[in-house]
């Protein structure tokens, strides 16, 4: 399907979703971790599932940005080039909008994401770099998450008001506006000010009610430093004074502009990502109405080739309806091994073409990557290396690295550096590397084919986490703190292991001996001496956490409770 108001017309419910970052293919660098991954996997299922929807993003044609790590754990970062014309069509489309008091041209790209029954569901790339624009607009669109904070704002600019208009642009018609987090929220600002100028009256009570009945917004971030903020002296900086930042102030915030808030001020219907974040939202801004929609991830795209195998040979229809994977209690032991050992042996040997060490096919094997940023801790589990040889002396295991800090996120690199260095100390012990350049595919090969999912965030901090999910796709048991998804997701010695409590302290001791003990004494144990008992562990994480936390079953809940209401 084109973008094209004929074809529009004939869907009762039309969705246009912003967000800021979507994961469209592992070598389209236009996402930075779970915010766009989540984007991608809700348009892949919107496509599967025949929901009508236009999705609108940045161009980023400069990507995130290409992390190398030196042989001291150094991250540098370089631009990350893709060819929209590779992928994407241009559209004869062009829009204007008034940022610093000049003139910012935008035009779009298409790329079109489509299901195995031929459902389309367009994503819209808002591009400034036109002729036409000076030196600086030309890179507005270039490069995600990239430069300061004004940079940023004039990214949200585009991205809302921009997308508006690019939108109005091609004749679309929606009846729901999705805000994926705050960075899109000033598209309920130009709605504002559309329905205002039709109505032409200088109230904007009525409009303000419009505007709500036809906006969802889904907040990301459990932690209020975490939400994106503006001065309002660069908000007049950029925006300009005009008559709607009154309006702004009082939807916004008094003292700094807070998007959030901005969002959760203009929609009929807000949600976290997973029950315990909207317990959390609805704690940070009470007398708000926040609901609750735990994230999934795209069975088909996050499944090994060879759990695929396995799953279309015993639940055949498990792509369209992956709730049909609960039925993974019946698949035979040895069946689900072999895929798994095939997995791992995709994994291992991609790990050996760039490693010194060798790492071995039957090995016990952790993985553990995502973002590098503080809240993750990705350096728990080598707190105590000498434990940690002790425990690989018994037992030999082995573990798998990866993930990118954002370039101002300093702490981020220090992380990546400690990684580097615990990976040296433990030579001749644990076999440990690693990976840089973390992608879609990288996580792919990771989540699927290690032998245990590490996740160790502080509590409340990780608003769901995805990729524990992906892992359990692929038979991959999790070991977790109970935080985000894992705690729905959770039955101890069941589905995996829980480290630490259900409440939101942090004792970074008690969790760091729980996290070795339940090693030592629990897991390794089984994975190397009971191997039906694991096998179990890996079906169970298939049938009670894959048949649930996949987007197929999260699109239908956005479809039943935020777009039909
Ligand atoms: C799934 C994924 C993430 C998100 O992982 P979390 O566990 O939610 O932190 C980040 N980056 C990439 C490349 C992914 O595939």
């Amino acid at each position: 399907m084109n973008v094209n108001s004929e074809e529009w017309v004939e869907n009762p419910t039309r969705i246009a979703y912003f967000s800021m970052e979507i994961a469209l293919k592992s070598e389209i660098p236009t996402y930075s971790g779970g915010l766009g991954i989540l984007a991608g996997d809700t348009l892949r299922a919107f496509a599967d599932l025949n929901i009508p929807a236009t999705a609108f993003t940045l161009l980023d044609e400069q990507g995130y940005f290409k992390q190398t790590i030196d042989e001291d754990g150094n991250q540098t970062e370089n631009p990350d080039p893709w060819d929209p014309r590779k992928y994407c069509k241009k559209l004869d489309v062009k829009i204007s909008l008034k940022l610093y008091d000049r003139t910012v041209n935008i035009t779009a790209w298409q790329y079109d994401i489509t299901s195995e029954k031929g459902f389309t569901i367009p994503v819209i790339l808002l591009d400034s770099n036109l002729p036409e624009n000076n030196e600086y607009d030309k890179r507005l669109t270039s490069q995600l998450y990239g430069g300061d904070s004004e940079y940023r704002l004039c990214q949200e600019a585009i991205l809302g008001i921009g997308g508006i208009k690019v939108l109005r642009a091609l004749h679309l018609q929606p009846t729901i506006y999705h805000m994926n987090e705050g960075h899109a929220a000033l598209l309920a600002m130009e709605l504002l000010e559309i329905y205002q100028k039709i109505r032409d009256d200088d109230t904007f009570e009525d409009e303000l009610e419009h505007v709500k009945r036809k906006c969802v917004f889904t907040s990301h971030t459990p932690v209020a430093a975490g939400h994106d903020r503006f001065s309002y002296d660069l908000v007049k900086k950029v925006l300009g004074t005009g008559k709607h930042l009154e309006l702004l102030e009082r939807l916004g915030g008094k003292d700094e502009l807070n998007m959030t808030l901005l969002g959760l001020n203009l929609s009929k219907y807000v949600n976290g990502v997973a029950k315990k974040h909207g317990e959390v939202s609805r704690e940070m801004f009470p007398g708000y109405e926040i609901h609750a929609i735990t994230n999934g991830v795209h069975s088909k795209t996050w499944t090994s080739d060879s759990f695929q195998n396995l799953f279309n040979e015993y639940i055949s229809t498990w792509k369209g309806d992956p709730f049909m994977l609960r039925t993974a209690l019946t698949l035979p032991n040895d069946k689900v091994w072999e895929a798994h050992v095939q997995a791992k042996k995709d994994l291992i040997d991609y790990v050996n073409l760039m490693s010194k060490t060798k790492f071995e096919y039957d090995t016990f094997t952790i993985g553990f990557a995502r973002r590098m940023t503080q809240y993750k801790q990705p350096t728990l589990l080598f707190k105590d290396l000498e434990r940690l040889k002790k425990i690989s002396e018994k037992t030999r295991i082995q573990v798998i690295l990866s993930g990118k800090a954002h370039p101002h996120d300093f702490a981020g690199k220090d992380f990546i550096r400690e990684l580097v260095e615990d990976t040296k100390k433990l030579t001749g012990s644990v076999n440990c590397i690693f990976i840089s350049g973390y992608s879609m595919d990288i996580a792919k090969k990771i989540t699927s084919g290690v032998d245990l999912w590490l996740n160790t965030p502080l509590k409340p901090q990780e608003a769901s986490g995805t990729s524990g999910m992906k892992a359990a796709h692929n038979g991959v048991p999790n070991f977790s703190v109970l935080d985000g998804w894992w705690l729905e997701g959770h039955a101890e010695g069941i589905t995996g292991w829980s480290i630490g409590d259900k409440t939101n302290d942090n004792d970074e001791q008690k969790d760091l001996n729980e996290l070795y003990d339940k090693l030592e004494n629990k897991i390794i144990p089984m994975y190397y001496n009971d191997k039906n008992s694991w096998i179990n562990i890996m079906k169970n994480g298939i049938a009670y956490n894959a048949a649930y936390f996949n987007t197929h079953r999260m699109a239908q809940q956005y479809a039943l409770n935020a777009y039909l209401l």
